[in-house]
């Protein structure tokens, strides 16, 4: 899951940067209103934490031509703004949900995470294809009752290929949504890890889950 995370006070952005990241969320950060119109047009992001307080807009102008521009992502504003008309005008405009400075970290990612599974209509953390299961709360990966253990990256990379079950994944998807700003596009880096993917949830099994298909892309399925 990518999230561009909009937000101008260093210390902060790269507070809940890392922390996100920690969740297995690859994360992007743009310090101003223009640069999270730029990189929210050019890449694909699954959620935007979008602040208010911006050195040259407002988080309100930012969501409000996000969605002209019809970026669909899931917006969760940040206010130091506590007042109900604010909070009011950000889910006129399009935010789907918001917090208020200060706030928990784990508040943070608590919204995230309900904001992300609202995507999906059965809302179970359980991620399932044949005998394979994640679980999105606790990280763990199980096949054939067994316990796997996968880098954040590997990680990250089967989430979006199992989100996405019995559908082509292209390499362009995989980049853009398990990937961040620092991807070099030219390498092989996808297909490195969908081995390593492949050595830990298919060796040994004769089923196999992780498929190739020449030229498009990879698909996940029973
Ligand atoms: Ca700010």
């Amino acid at each position: 899951m990518r999230i561009l995370l909009v937000e101008d006070e260093r210390k902060m952005a790269s507070f809940i940067k890392r922390g996100l990241e920690e969740e297995r969320y690859v994360v992007d950060i743009a310090p101003n209103g223009e640069k999270a119109l730029f990189l929210a047009e050019i890449n694909t992001y699954d959620l935007i934490i979008l602040d208010i307080m911006l050195p040259d807009t407002t988080g309100f102008s930012v969501c409000k031509d996000l969605r002209a521009k019809k970026i669909d992502a899931f917006i969760l504003m940040l206010t130091a703004l506590d007042e109900v008309k604010d909070k009011v005008l950000g889910l006129e405009i399009g935010a789907d949900d918001y917090l208020s400075k200060p706030f928990d970290f784990d508040e943070l990612l608590a919204r995230v995470a309900a904001l992300l599974r609202r995507k999906r209509l059965d809302k179970n953390p359980v991620l399932k294809v044949a005998d394979l299961e994640l679980n999105q709360l606790t990280h763990k990966i199980i096949r054939a009752k067994k316990e796997i253990s996968l880098t954040a990256k590997e990680y990250s990379l089967l989430e979006y290929l199992m989100l996405h079950a019995n559908e082509i994944v292209t390499r362009t998807r995989i980049s853009e949504h398990v990937w961040n700003e620092n991807f070099d596009s030219l390498t092989n880096v996808i297909d490195v890890f969908i081995n390593r993917l492949r050595n830990k949830i298919d060796r040994g099994f004769e089923k196999k889950l992780i498929h190739s298909l020449r030229g498009a892309g990879y698909m996940i399925k029973e």
